[in-house]
Order: structure tokens, then sequence, then C-alpha cells
């Protein structure tokens, strides 16, 4: 499987992980799977709900996420996967990632250094072997999308 991204979209997850940073940021990512891809409309930025704060693992609140569904929904598009950032820490799944994750969802996670982010990887968890499998990320500018992705912020974000 492949996560494509658009530039900006990519440029926006940077960002926001920079902002949280030393914090861990996340956010929904609402597409559509189309054969082996799954494509990117809209990357939404999210609170970092942890309980016990955001610094070292990420929840998203149901609130959040009910909001984010009724949002793909509106925009005929599906949920494809979650982002959040790993500051300091290389950006493979913790055991923490592997026991609150769901199958068939990329969760993309990024590295922060210093609070740059330094790399960008995806996984899908395979839930029979219980691991995550790496996944490709293409980042690749399409106008088709951009216009998917005005249509979708139009209709509440
Ligand atoms: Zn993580």
């Amino acid at each position: 499987m492949t996560l494509i991204l658009t530039i900006d979209q990519e440029a926006s997850i940077r960002q926001h992980a920079t902002r949280d940073y030393p914090g861990e940021c996340c956010g929904a990512l609402i597409g559509e799977t189309i054969g082996a891809g799954s494509y990117v409309r809209l990357a939404v930025p999210l609170s970092n709900r942890h309980e016990d704060g955001p610094d070292r693992r990420f929840r998203i609140a149901d609130a959040d996420l009910l909001q984010v569904e009724k949002i793909a929904r509106r925009g005929r598009l599906n949920i494809v996967g979650f982002y959040h950032s790993h500051p300091d820490v290389p950006a493979v799944p913790s055991n923490y990632d592997r026991e609150h994750a769901w199958e068939d969802y990329s969760y993309l996670i990024v590295e922060t250094a210093n609070g740059e982010p330094v790399s960008f990887r995806s996984w899908k968890l395979d839930l029979d072997a219980g691991r995550f499998n790496e996944e490709n990320v293409q980042v690749s500018q399409c106008i088709l999308e951009k216009s998917a992705e005005a249509q979708v912020q139009k209709l509440g974000f």
C-alpha cells in the first residue's frame, strides 16, 4: 500500500509537528482508497487529549473522531489514517501505538528532532501477526486533489 499526500498536506503536518514540539501532535487523514493507494484529501489537525499530557503519547477524543467522520461522510470520503509525531524518537510505532491501533488505517509518524521534522514513515497494522508493516509514502502535487480538498474544507473545517 502507498499513502499519497500532496505537498501542502505534508507541509501542514510538518508545521503541526513543529508547533507542538516537544509534545506529540496528532491528526486524522481523510481521503479515499483507490487500488493500492490511499489518497489523502484532507489532513485534519486534532488536539492531543492524552490524560497524561501530550508529551509521550497521543489520544484522539471520541468527540473529535466523530466530527472528523462526519466531515469525511459529507465529502463522500473516509478516514484513511491518522498521523502523529515522535519528538526525538524514530518514526517507528511504539508498543502503545500498536496496542491502540486499528487495522486498515494508515499510521503516519513524523519524527521531530529538536522540533524539526526529519522523517515521515507510514505503517499499517497486521492484526493477525500483531505487528506493523511499513508502507510507502508518496508526496505529489495534483490539481484534482487540491479542488477536492477545497470542497471538503467548505463543508466544515
Ligand atoms: Zn507513536
